[in-house]
C-alpha cells in the first residue's frame, strides 16, 4: 500500500469499496443527514439482502424518543431481525455511516449478520466527539467484538471516509 503515506500515524487506512458497496454505503451516510436534521447524533444504517433488496434502514434517534439504545444500526436489526430468517441475514450486509459501537457490534452478532461495512472510523470521530465526556464512546472497536465471536463477522472499513466525516462537521456542538 503506497498510499500509507498521507495518513497520520495510529489512523486506520481509508479501504476501497465495490461500486454496490459504496452506493450502499452512501444510502447509509444519507440516513445520517436525516439523524441529524431530525435534531439526533448523524449516524445511519442500512441492512440489504445478498440480492440486493433493503431489509431495513434506520437513523440514530436517541435525542428524539430519549431511548438511548436507538443507535442506526441497533434499531434496523430491531426491524429486520423479526421477519428475516437467520440464514437470510447470514449474507446480508449492514451499512453503517459510522464504525459500530460495542453495543452495535453486540447486536450485530445476535443477528446473525454475516458482513459489515462502514464509513468513518471511531478514531476519526474522536475527533467530532471531542473531550466531553457524554459524548465520548467505549474505546473498543467493532472488530473487537466480532474478533471474539465463534462465527466469522466480514468487516470492510473505513470507506468513504470524506463523505462519512460531512455529516459530522459541526454536528456535535451541542
Ligand atoms: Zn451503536
Amino acid at each position: 500500500m503506497s498510499a500509507q503515506g498521507e495518513v497520520p500515524m495510529g489512523l486506520p487506512q481509508e479501504v476501497a469499496l465495490s461500486e454496490r458497496d459504496g452506493q450502499y454505503l452512501l444510502h447509509a451516510i444519507a440516513m445520517a443527514d436525516k439523524a441529524r436534521e431530525r435534531g439526533n447524533r448523524p449516524f445511519g444504517a442500512v441492512i440489504v439482502a445478498a440480492d440486493g433488496q433493503v431489509l431495513a434502514q434506520a437513523w440514530n434517534a436517541t435525542a428524539e424518543t430519549g431511548d438511548c439504545t436507538a443507535h442506526a444500526e441497533t434499531s434496523a436489526i430491531r426491524m429486520a431481525s423479526p421477519s428475516h430468517s437467520r440464514d437470510a441475514l447470514a449474507t446480508a450486509t449492514l451499512y453503517s455511516s459510522g464504525e459500530p459501537c460495542v453495543m452495535c457490534a453486540g447486536a450485530i452478532y445476535w443477528s446473525n449478520i454475516g458482513r459489515v461495512v462502514y464509513g468513518i472510523d471511531a478514531v476519526r470521530l474522536r475527533v467530532f466527539r471531542g473531550e466531553r465526556l457524554d459524548q465520548r464512546d467505549a474505546e473498543l472497536s467493532c472488530r473487537d467484538v466480532f474478533d471474539a465471536s465463534p462465527r466469522a463477522i466480514d468487516c470492510l472499513g473505513p470507506a468513504l471516509i470524506a463523505q462519512a466525516s460531512a455529516s459530522h462537521q459541526g454536528g456535535w456542538k451541542a
